[in-house]
């Protein structure tokens, strides 16, 4: 294993383990710490839930998950986290960073979310979505880690009694020996972590040689590609062809959405314009009416003639109206089961390739079918690939996606390309 990596939360690690693939690496992400062995891959992605529980659980989690991966031959370690570097006042970036740092006796890491093709790109420090700084950005709002600051080297200052410090993109644009050459002067001044500036995929492969014999690298996604096709070129990965290949999987297929974003919403009207879908009323769920097997029954009739979608998705207005009545966590743990009860019902009729728009309706899903690894095929739309489910009854190919990924077609492109 080349690389053991760490991700804070289910979605991010298969962005993550899919850009890897991109970069020519086999790689597997795990639900939780593995229980049992895993396949032979060049990189081990453990999912964890740690992004905004208390800090302390979170270096707990994410200590189990490095002891796994050093036991396992891990060659290095990638603590993940979000592009826009979603942290709560406590971390938990900075704590876990900094545990990892003493579990892996280092004194030195980076700390760098940038993610380009996404629009993520950090600039003296600053890190921009799109064209505007992060607190411009619709982060500002979000209702668990709201993001005010843009200056990453504050954020992280604030996490972490060690000294942070900067690698300027001036540095970054003369190549990796300039990175190396920065960082090694960071550390005459005591500095023990340090953002990277990076505003382009040449500079995520710069920062990748520059950090290829770092023990720790903290960071989005985008650097797993720096690193991935840093090795490539080295001649260490001796699978690229078929780094993301899957075998082929037969059945049906669906689409399951509980995501309520702005793309999910487009793209679930996109697919009903040609392709037969029904919608699952969260208020005849609450007053007990059989939801479930009405829809079941429903879709069993259609799944002979081709693939079906079951959705929750609403408008933002009706959510609240949904919302004001069951409240919010009620209404959405009544969806997210109905959801995952009607993965476990599909598979039983013969699904085999199943679409999952929403984060947390992915985390149930996987749940209710028993998954405890996921095979990282190739990438469908940026940051989601197809996977093969592993450690469940059936192998399923699964293509999890969290609610803004994605274009408009995604759900029939996506089946389009494994059918
Ligand atoms: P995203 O990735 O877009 O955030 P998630 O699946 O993570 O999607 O979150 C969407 C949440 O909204 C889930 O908890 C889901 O159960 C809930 N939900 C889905 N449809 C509805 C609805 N019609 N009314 C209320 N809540 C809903």
């Amino acid at each position: 294993m080349i690389l053991g990596c760490i991700a804070d939360d289910f979605t991010g690690a298969t962005d993550l383990a899919s850009m890897l693939v991109k970069g020519g690496m086999r790689a597997v992400q795990t639900i939780g710490v593995p229980d049992g062995p895993v396949p032979d891959v060049d990189a081990v992605v453990i999912a964890l839930k740690s992004r905004t529980i208390d800090s302390r659980e979170a270096i707990r989690s994410s200590l189990a998950a490095l002891r796994w991966l050093k036991a396992n031959g891990a060659q290095q370690i990638y603590f993940k986290y979000c592009s826009t570097f979603d942290s709560t006042a406590d971390g938990n970036i900075g704590p876990v960073a900094e545990a990892l740092m003493i579990a892996l006796n280092t004194d030195f890491t980076i700390a760098c979310p940038a993610f380009p093709e996404n629009g993520r790109t950090i600039f003296r420090g600053y890190l921009y979505v799109g064209d505007v700084l992060l607190s411009e950005s619709g982060m500002k709002d979000h209702p668990l880690t709201p993001m005010t600051d843009a200056n990453l080297v504050r954020v992280l200052q604030a996490q972490t009694t060690r000294r942070v410090g900067l690698v300027r993109y001036d540095t970054v644009a003369r190549g990796p020996a300039a990175i190396r050459e920065r960082i090694a002067a960071l550390k005459e001044e005591h500095v023990e972590m340090a953002v990277v500036d990076a505003v382009s995929d040449a500079d995520l492969v710069a920062i990748g040689e520059a950090c290829e014999d770092m023990p720790l690298v903290t960071a989005g996604s985008g650097v797993g590609l720096g690193l991935a096709r840093n090795a490539a070129a080295k001649g260490r990965l001796a699978h690229i062809k078929e780094a993301g290949a899957l075998p082929r999987v037969e059945g049906a297929s669906a689409v399951l959405s509980g995501s309520c974003s702005v793309a999910t919403n487009a793209q679930v009207a996109e697919w009903m314009k040609s392709h037969p879908a029904l919608r699952i009323d969260p208020l005849a769920l609450a007053d007990g009416m059989p939801v479930v097997k009405d829809a079941l029954a429903w879709a069993k009739e259609l799944l002979g003639n081709g693939p079906v979608l079951i959705y929750a998705t609403s408008t933002p207005e009706e959510v609240r109206a949904v919302q004001a009545k069951l409240g919010v966590e009620a209404a959405g743990k009544l969806v997210e089961d109905a959801l995952a009860s009607l993965a476990q019902g599909l598979v039983e009729a013969g699904v085999r390739k199943l679409v999952v728009a929403g984060g947390e309706t992915s985390g149930a899903v996987v749940q209710a079918l028993g998954v405890r690894m996921l095979r990282i095929g190739p990438q469908i739309d940026p940051g989601v690939p197809w996977t093969l489910a592993e450690g469940g009854q059936y192998s399923i190919a699964l293509a999890l996606k969290s609610g803004n990924f994605g274009g408009v077609d995604f759900f029939a492109k996506a089946l389009g390309s494994i059918a």
